[in-house]
């Protein structure tokens, strides 16, 4: 069956999106179809604002505002300033917060190292990692990359560079699943996983 270009567009454009296969893609579209015009231009409108009025924090790289160049955490005088949780993804900034076991700031290197996918150091925030820890006051930096092949790579070659700083560089303790992704984790595994983190020496 042909289907009119603007069904087509539709279930081509959801296709593309993680987790969803054309049957999905297909029954999404013609949901919308049927259902009333305000969810399509909720649904729209939101699209825009996903992209138009959010960027990235100039000091840790986790979402925030447009507009806004700290995010609240940043800006939140209350927390740690001198301890420093380092995450492969906001998402991991989400898990570790509702935690509510941490109380510093995060920076997001907005990645793993990942030589497959070839994803270097430069793609990654950690120029500006390394910048935070000569111009800030920092004593720990707590590398919670995720517990896989890519996450402990990270881990291991963000320790080699911070370490002529002189910094405490501490990993988050096992019990995590292998594997698997920080946001997937449970808050015990998490909070668990933070108060057992270890220094990570030679
Ligand atoms: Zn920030």
């Amino acid at each position: 069956m042909l289907l009119p270009a603007p069904i087509q567009d539709l279930i081509n454009a959801f296709s593309q999106l993680p987790g969803i296969g054309p049957k999905s893609a297909s029954r999404l579209t013609f949901y919308l179809l049927t259902a009333p015009d305000e969810l399509s231009q909720d649904l729209a409108a939101a699209l825009i604002s996903l992209k138009t009025e959010t960027t990235y924090c100039q000091t840790c790289f986790n979402i925030t505002v447009t507009g806004q160049v700290q995010c609240e955490i940043c800006s939140n005088s209350d927390r740690d300033q001198d301890v420093i949780c380092v995450v492969e993804e906001p998402l991991d900034v989400l898990a570790l917060e509702r935690t509510d076991g941490f109380h510093g700031r995060y920076h997001v290197l907005q990645g793993a190292l990942s030589p497959i996918e070839g994803i270097g150091p430069d793609d990654l925030k950690i120029r500006e990692l390394l910048a935070r820890v000569d111009s800030e006051n920092i004593g720990e930096i707590i590398l919670a990359t995720n517990p896989s092949l890519e996450g402990d790579a990270t881990a291991m070659y963000l320790r080699q560079q911070l370490t002529p700083s002189g910094v405490r560089i501490t990993r988050l303790a096992r019990g995590l699943p292998v594997g698997g992704d920080l946001e997937y984790a449970d808050q015990h595994t998490l909070l668990r996983a933070l108060a057992g983190r270890q220094e990570m020496g030679d």
